[in-house]
């Protein structure tokens, strides 16, 4: 299983809570609404990626840790 490294931007989240609702256990909602990673490993990789792609805003960056790919969102080529 590859370590994932995911990243809320906070600018861009407009707190739908989505990802709270698909990882609870990666995401909680901080003190102004705003989502933030507060456990790394806090779920499966997949369930990451799809709380990822659930995002409105599309605030979540997930990164492979091991090779430094990005992996949503997936780079412009
Ligand atoms: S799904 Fe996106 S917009 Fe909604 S709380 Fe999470 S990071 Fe913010």
């Amino acid at each position: 299983m590859a370590k994932l490294m995911t990243t809320v931007n906070k600018s861009k989240c407009i707190a739908s809570g989505d990802c709270v609702e698909m990882a609870p256990g990666v995401f909680q909602l901080d003190s102004e609404e705003k989502s933030e990673v507060y456990n790394q490993n806090g779920a499966p990789d997949n369930v990451i990626l799809a709380a990822a792609r659930t995002c409105p805003a599309k605030a979540i960056t997930v990164v492979d840790e091991e090779s430094g790919a990005q992996l949503f969102p997936a780079p412009k080529k």
